[in-house]
């Protein structure tokens, strides 16, 4: 692409696990619920990208009004609350002018309208989604791995069928995007994994092709008995590995295991198997002062030297709310 000057950047909105808090011990990493903004020159112009709408898409949400940004595209990881709450909240709900489209898994008949639909409504919440719906758009994601999203910064987003992304990628053919056709090394493409976590749930893989840059978001993701091939393909690589790694060891072996959590020893074993550059630990528990995040953080770069990596100390750190990150 002509002109290509910035590479994909990540600001996260919200970092924390389960519910908001508030708390003067909890000040440096902050207390919002998970959301974050992956910036990219792929996104059509006008246009921003949300992960996950937790607490922290209201703050978002403000940010991007006084850009003057009122299109909005958010894909989900799946409907826990502390994962859509933000949206009930944010200006861009309720500002008619607003374009918002939502993509979200799609299972036992729940997706992300039926979703909204339900959550928004009396007496849980005074306005119906109905009464939005015009200008927010959803989208369901069924069967997560035979889908990829490709976003073109003239084409917009579109959601292609996998196998025949892969042949027109390994033809060296162009992709079709709506109406028009245009090489996947002007797109950011969005590839998905199914967690493991009691609902269903998606990590997603966003690959810059103009800057060759990748950017993988792991949250809601429980530890592995075995580190599966196909989890670290679609970590492989990447350039920043944002994971949750919510539980010490020690609480995770006696008390959480199959609450759908990591611990950060395993994120750094993710970490290094897969050849990702940086880790950042993410879904901090809502109990964790910011001297027990430090502690997680510890925790992963402890495991990542035992395992040789030399510089853990600089490319480990912990997730806090507003951090930009360059990818
Ligand atoms: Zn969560
Ligand atoms: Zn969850």
């Amino acid at each position: 692409m002509q002109n290509w000057r910035n590479e994909m950047k990540v600001t996260l909105f919200g970092t924390r696990g389960s519910t908001p808090i508030s708390d003067a011990r909890s000040i440096r990493y902050g207390g919002n619920t998970t959301c974050l903004r992956v910036e990219s020159e792929c996104l059509p112009s006008g246009w921003a990208l949300a992960v996950d709408t937790g607490s922290g898409f209201v703050p978002l949400s403000r940010a991007l009004l006084v850009e003057k940004i009122m299109k909005v595209g958010v894909i989900y990881t799946h409907w826990h609350h502390d994962h859509t709450q933000g949206l009930f909240l944010a200006p861009h709900t309720f500002i008619p002018m607003t374009d918002v489209r939502i993509w979200g898994p799609k299972e036992h008949g729940v997706g992300p309208l039926e979703v909204f639909r339900d959550l928004m409504k009396p007496p849980l919440f005074p306005v119906s989604f109905v009464k939005v719906q015009h200008h927010i758009k959803t989208t369901p994601l069924y069967h997560v791995g035979t889908q990829v999203m490709v976003v073109h910064p003239k084409a917009g987003f579109h959601l292609l069928d996998i196998h025949r992304y892969r042949q027109r990628v390994a033809e060296h053919k162009q992709l079709k995007l709506g109406d028009g056709h245009y090489p996947v090394e002007e797109c950011l493409v969005i590839l998905m994994y199914k967690t493991e976590h009691p609902e269903y749930t998606v990590s997603y893989r966003f690959e810059e092709k103009p800057t060759g840059r990748t950017f993988v978001f792991l949250t809601d993701h429980e530890n592995t008995a075995s580190l599966p091939r196909d989890l670290l393909e679609h970590v492989r690589g990447a350039d920043l590995l944002i994971q949750d790694g919510q539980y010490a060891n020690e609480v995770y072996m006696t008390q959480t295991a199959g609450f759908g959590h990591g611990t950060p020893e395993y994120c750094a074993e993710v970490m290094k198997e897969s050849g990702a550059v940086r880790l950042g630990i993410t879904h901090h528990d809502p109990s964790a002062t910011d001297a027990d995040v430090d502690s997680r953080v510890r925790e992963a770069q402890q495991r990542a030297m035992e395992l040789g990596v030399s510089d853990a100390e600089h490319c480990i750190f912990g997730c806090a709310d507003y951090l930009a990150i360059e990818v």
